[in-house]
């Protein structure tokens, strides 16, 4: 019998459950993986859009943008999976070399009227988080929940009992885990928040300094016709600035569940240098991600969104298009075309939009290995420990450092 207490991993999202099927591999700890959401049943779909209309496995956060801006909502995913139950699938960086066999490129029978406009505006197929279905890791940590290896408790943690720079509990509304390690997976926005719902900010400083996330700016297309097609994206363009900023164009054959006649192209600035913090007022949690600080951040968007609208109103987006919409107002794009530069800065500050790849909240508070510094046995393996939001989607690198993490520290736990 293991005599053991287990290893606890808080949230079974992209990294926790990468750290939960790596552990199971490596040590005989009993493993408790405390999660809210339940496991996607859409694995098999190939259109995300139809993920994100199911919401039993997402959740939304409220969050500013900018300094100054109104609270947005931030889409979570709250699912076994995390992220990788209902990502758009596209994984333009590295893919992560364990996974080999599990993604693959898109081509031509992947993409529809969109896709095919921005291929002739040098774009290019994006890999995929899918090879026959969607890359989905909570399908192992379920396997291993049904061999009786890992158990789950399906709950939130609401915050986590310390003792002598120890956790000793994670609490739910519902029970009590105790362990002899704690690992937060519980993404960007999430793994801080426990922690200041913890208390633990007077031990460990800095919690959840340095967000990031990668500015975005959408345009509506709308379309002159419906024509079938595959994935809800499958076409990229990747592009530098005259600065040397990192932009990704991604097209889109709709612009949600609902609405098949309007379909979108988007651009980011993939390496901002902008920061902001998740903190704790004396009322509630808050986030901010501070986007477009810098001058420098200011500027690339600003060449980005002049890239995009050279882009929309090139010939192959005129010929599938009745119009280009810059809002939800229905103002044109040819609104921004004749702006000068301080307009369009004043209104990409007011435009700037939200995509789910808020990552580096928590990278000043882990040593290499990803233990809290100050905190023996707290480890977090998730995107807040990035050090930078990824020059590409993230999942990739979330993945490759969690799987990092749980390998150094299993091997730990014989
Ligand atoms: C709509 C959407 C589209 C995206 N598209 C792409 C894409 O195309 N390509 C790409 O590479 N990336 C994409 N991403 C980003 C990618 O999914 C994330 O970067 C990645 O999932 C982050 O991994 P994580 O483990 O840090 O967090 P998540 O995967 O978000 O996992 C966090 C988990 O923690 C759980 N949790 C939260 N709070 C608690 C708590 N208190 N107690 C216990 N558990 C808790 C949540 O339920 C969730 O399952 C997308 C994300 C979203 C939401």
């Amino acid at each position: 019998m293991n005599t053991h207490l287990p290893i606890v991993v808080i949230g079974g999202g992209t990294a926790g459950c990468t750290v939960v099927s790596t552990l199971a591999s490596l040590t005989s700890f009993p493993i408790v993986l405390v999660e809210p959401g339940p496991i996607s049943q859409h694995d098999d779909d190939e259109k995300f859009f139809d993920h994100l209309s199911n919401e039993q496995i997402h959740t939304t956060i409220e969050t500013t943008l900018v300094d100054g801006g109104i609270e947005k909502p931030y889409v979570q995913a709250r699912s076994l999976g995390g992220g990788s139950a209902i990502n758009g699938l596209l994984l333009t960086g590295e893919a992560p070399p364990f996974l080999e066999g599990l993604t693959r490129m898109a081509t031509d029978a992947d993409c529809g009227q969109m896709g095919k406009a921005l291929l002739t505006e040098s774009g290019r197929h994006s890999r995929l988080w899918w090879n026959g279905g969607r890359w989905n890791p909570g399908r192992a940590v379920q396997h291993l929940v049904d061999e009786g290896r890992v158990s789950v408790v399906t709950d939130a943690v609401s915050y986590l009992d310390h003792s002598q720079r120890k956790i000793t509990v994670a609490h739910t509304a519902s029970e009590a885990v105790e362990g002899s390690v704690f690992i937060l997976s519980a993404g960007a926005l999430l793994t801080p928040s426990i922690m200041l719902h913890s208390s633990l900010e007077r031990s460990v400083p800095g919690i959840g300094d340095g967000l990031q996330n990668h500015p975005t700016v959408t345009f509506g297309v709308r379309l002159r016709e419906s024509i079938p097609y595959r994935f809800d994206a499958s076409v990229v363009r990747e592009s530098t600035t005259s600065s040397g900023a990192e932009l990704l164009t991604v097209a889109y054959e709709r612009a949600s569940f609902e609405d098949r006649s309007l379909g979108l192209l988007s651009v980011s600035l993939l390496n901002p240098d902008s920061r902001g913090a998740v903190w704790r007022s004396s009322t509630a949690m808050h986030s901010d991600f501070n986007m477009l600080a810098t001058l420098r951040d200011r500027v690339a968007m600003r060449e980005a969104v002049r890239e995009l609208i050279s882009t929309a109103t090139s010939e192959a987006f005129t010929k599938i298009a009745h119009e280009v919409l810059i809002d939800e107002e229905g103002h044109g794009v040819d609104d921004l075309v004749a702006m000068n530069n301080a307009s369009l800065d004043e209104w990409i500050y007011e435009h700037v939009a939200l995509v789910s790849h808020a990552t580096s909240s928590c990278h000043g508070i882990v040593d290499d290995g990803g233990m809290v510094r100050g905190i023996s046995n707290l480890y977090i393996a998730d995107a807040s420990i990035l050090q930078s939001v990824p020059s590409c989607t993230p999942a990739g690198p979330v993945v490759i450092e969690a799987s990092r993490i749980a390998r150094a520290l299993g091997e730990t736990l014989v």
